[in-house]
């Protein structure tokens, strides 16, 4: 099979849909890839480690002429123009907010699998997890930095010095993201305790991370006592094809410690606290009654060579199933490959996404 993988044209989007290792498979089993010229440049691949795996570089336009499209993010306008029956896509897609994509889409005849919806045999969904695990693990990170005095926050250092105590760290939500930002405050030094509704996942988590960090449920009542105390709170609840439930409202601010630093993670779901509103890498923290909030979108874009390899690594026997067999077969073979078939030759196949849209499937 023909694969393309383009440079990514989303505003500040640094990722690329295939690593060279990934080329190098493809190119191992008999398979033809084209790389747009640069196309892993934000993600530090450059062309030569392309093209020393078996990879052609060409223009948009020559990748955009192969049998699959393997990328990152949802096709841009320009990008779905060149989209044509026959051709298989292979992305994340987010298709059920977002009518003027599903309409291009569906118009375009082409085959769409969207990484969001694959599932694995856990009941999770293997190709979000990872972008998760990266949001999670820089929470910490991004909020250490936001709680330095020069960025408004209250001057805390994480793990304390001798003779001085620790930072408090409140994670709200113990689920992927949840779990890795715990891991690492606690690894920074932090004094961590996450939330959940969930017992069957807290007891998960005692039994795993019972000395690193501790457990409470997130009765509101709960969420105030800890959140009151806190340095850093971060939200990372999720309800699966709903908005994020708000939290904390505009009020219980006055209840913070002043400086506290808010890391909204769920702010793609709407986020957790009422004042969340969504920022960019540029400008990611704002202030709302003395607490700092962080509330950047697309997290894992800061850091996009780990999360280009961290994707990769869950996309490719994907990709391979794909390019081997052809979309037909491969979905035939893997029911949960098949659930992330969106869109087929202008029907959309995907029960979420047509209830969404209030599209027959
Ligand atoms: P997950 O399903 O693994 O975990 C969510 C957890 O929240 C579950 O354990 C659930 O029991 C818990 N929960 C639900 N409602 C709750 C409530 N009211 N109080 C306490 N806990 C509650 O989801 P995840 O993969 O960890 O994702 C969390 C959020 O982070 C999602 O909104 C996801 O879209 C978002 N996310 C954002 C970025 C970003 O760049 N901003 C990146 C990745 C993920």
């Amino acid at each position: 099979m023909h694969i393309g993988c383009p440079t990514e044209i989303k505003v500040r989007e640094y990722r690329v849909g295939l690593t060279p290792a990934a080329v190098q498979a493809l190119t191992d089993r008999g398979h033809d890839v084209t790389m747009q010229t640069g196309a892993g440049l934000g993600a530090g691949f450059d062309d030569a480690d392309y093209m020393a795996a078996g990879a052609v570089m060409g223009d948009v336009d020559a990748v955009f002429a192969a049998d699959m499209i393997v990328k990152v993010k949802e096709p841009q306008t320009a990008e779905r123009a060149r989209l044509r029956k026959g051709q298989t896509l292979f992305t994340y897609l987010h298709l059920a907010p977002d009518t003027p994509q599903t309409e291009e889409l569906i118009a375009s005849g082409a085959t769409c699998i969207a990484y969001e919806t694959v599932t694995d045999r856990n009941g999770g969904l293997p190709l979000l997890a990872p972008m998760s695990e990266v949001a999670g693990r820089l929470a910490p990170q991004v909020g250490a930095w936001s709680l330095q005095k020069a960025n408004g926050g209250r001057g805390v250092l994480m793990g304390g010095v001798p003779g001085v105590g620790p930072a408090d760290v409140v994670v709200i939500g113990g689920g992927v993201v949840g779990t890795h930002a715990a891991r690492i405050a606690a690894g920074m030094g932090a004094r961590v305790t996450v939330l959940d509704l969930s017992l069957p996942r807290m007891r998960q988590l005692d039994d795993q991370f019972g000395g690193v960090f501790s457990t409470r449920y997130a009765s509101r009542a709960n969420i105030l006592e800890l959140c009151a105390q806190a340095d850093m709170i971060v939200g990372a609840v999720l309800i699966p094809g709903a908005a994020a439930p708000k939290l904390l409202s505009r009020a219980d601010l006055a209840t913070l410690k002043p400086g506290a630093v808010l890391v909204d993670v769920a702010i793609d779901q709407g986020g957790c606290f009422e004042t969340s509103k969504a920022t960019t890498h540029d400008e990611p923290i704002y202030e709302v009654d003395g607490v700092i909030h962080y509330c950047v979108a697309n997290m894992p874009g800061a850091v996009a060579r780990t999360s280009t390899i961290a994707l990769g690594n869950a996309t490719m026997p994907f990709v391979l199933a794909l390019a081997d067999k052809g979309w037909k077969a491969a979905c035939a073979a893997d029911a949960h490959l098949a659930a992330g078939l969106n869109v087929h030759e202008g029907i959309i196949t995907n029960e979420a996404v047509a209830a969404a849209q209030n599209l027959d499937w």
